[in-house]
């Protein structure tokens, strides 16, 4: 029995060289762009949303001549495969000891080099779609306040849309999930290991943290990881800049035995627990509302469990038995960020990140809310 953890040096070095292919897709894409809005502005001011709908077809057709580009799906295909298939190799020959059999190390390799292939593709499509959507946006924005041409390409750099810092958050995300996909492969195609665990990174995130408390670890090799709000995930990144990984388990974990009694209590509080559901209030929907709107506007704070929260807020969806318990838990563990800088309108800063994920949650009417529900719950017993 062992457990594995496998070198991650190597995907640094590739790390850089898909922020300098992203660098350079996103100069290129913000030039048509830049271009577009100084020969059209005219247009676009006196524009409805008919324009809209009719004429930035054009742009759009022009942005997406440069999707399915087959020099960067190229080069980001070969930059990934270098580390799936690196790293399928490496894991092989930890959890093996080593190299002798020959076929399964190709059948590794072709799987790496495959699932590299695939992502490249589906990474640029999703990539491209993102910037389509935002330039829509901005473009509506524009019509409706009347921008300048430099107002305009002022708000798409505001944005961030073609800047440095979502080429290096690309770049991290996918070399982390290639890293981690090229070490699963080897797991699976090793035939000795049987069980992985989510191992932290050192700067883990709530979510992160969520994954490793919700899932027995290790888990089956082809079982999937769970966050708290049922997320799924094979391996990690569990998000955008994750940097966790994993270790391998060469021994089958021992699976825990329920008896007859304690499977049927388990099922039936499940049952129970989706059956009893509660509505959150008004004013915790106004107060995710004015949460969604600091972040449209690319204020800090908060996690992708906060914004997801704050959607069904918004919408006033029934939440579960669960649900209202982590809300609780959340509220009371960030009480302190209340003493922090810019928690209240009336001081710099505000709103500061805590003030923001305070929001998403539902703000002080989810505390109270919360904590009625939870106190009801104790007293039944
Ligand atoms: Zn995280
Ligand atoms: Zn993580």
């Amino acid at each position: 029995m062992g457990t594995l953890s496998i070198e991650r040096k190597l995907v640094l070095t590739i790390e850089k060289k898909i922020i300098k292919v992203f660098n350079k897709y996103f100069r290129e894409q913000r030039k048509i762009v830049m271009d577009y809005i100084n020969s059209h502005i005219v247009e676009v001011q006196k524009a409805d949303s008919d324009y809209l709908n009719l004429n930035i077809n054009e742009l759009i057709d022009k942005l997406k001549r440069t999707q399915g580009n087959e020099r960067i799906i190229n080069n980001l295909e070969s930059l990934l495969a270098k580390i799936t298939t690196d790293t399928a190799k490496m894991s092989l020959k930890e959890i093996l000891g080593s190299f002798d059999n020959v076929d399964v190390f190709r059948l590794v390799n072709t799987e790496a080099v495959d699932y590299a292939r695939e992502r490249a593709g589906t990474l640029i499509t999703g990539i491209d779609e993102t910037t389509l959507e935002v330039i829509r946006e901005k473009l509506i924005e524009a019509i409706e306040e009347g921008l300048s041409a430099q107002e305009l390409a002022d708000l798409i750099d505001e944005n961030g849309l073609f800047g440095e810092v979502r080429s290096l958050m690309i770049a991290r995300t996918e070399s982390s999930d290639a890293h981690n996909q090229g070490s699963l492969i080897a797991a699976r195609e090793s035939g000795v290991v049987d069980g992985k665990s989510w191992l932290l990174a050192s700067d883990a995130c709530e979510i992160c943290e969520g994954i490793v408390d919700n899932t027995p670890n290790p888990i089956p090799l082809d079982d999937n990881f769970f966050d708290a709000d049922g997320e799924e995930y094979d391996a990690p990144p569990a998000h955008p800049n994750c940097r966790c990984t994993m270790t391998f388990e060469t021994t089958t974990p021992e699976e825990p035995t329920l008896e007859f009694e304690e499977t049927l209590e388990l099922a039936e509080s499940s049952e129970l627990q989706k059956a009893e559901t509660y509505k959150p209030t008004e004013a915790m929907a106004k107060e995710a509302k004015r949460a969604l709107k600091w972040k449209a506007e690319g204020k800090a704070g908060g996690t992708r469990v906060g914004l997801a929260r704050a959607n069904q807020l918004v919408k006033r969806e029934n939440l579960s038995e669960s649900t209202v318990k982590r809300m609780f838990s959340f509220f009371s563990r960030h009480e302190v960020d209340k003493q922090g800088k810019g928690f209240s309108p009336d001081e710099e800063g505000y709103p500061s990140k805590g003030r923001v994920a305070w929001a998403l949650w539902g703000g002080d009417a989810g505390f109270s809310w919360s904590r009625r529900i939870v106190e009801s719950l104790k007293k039944k017993g």
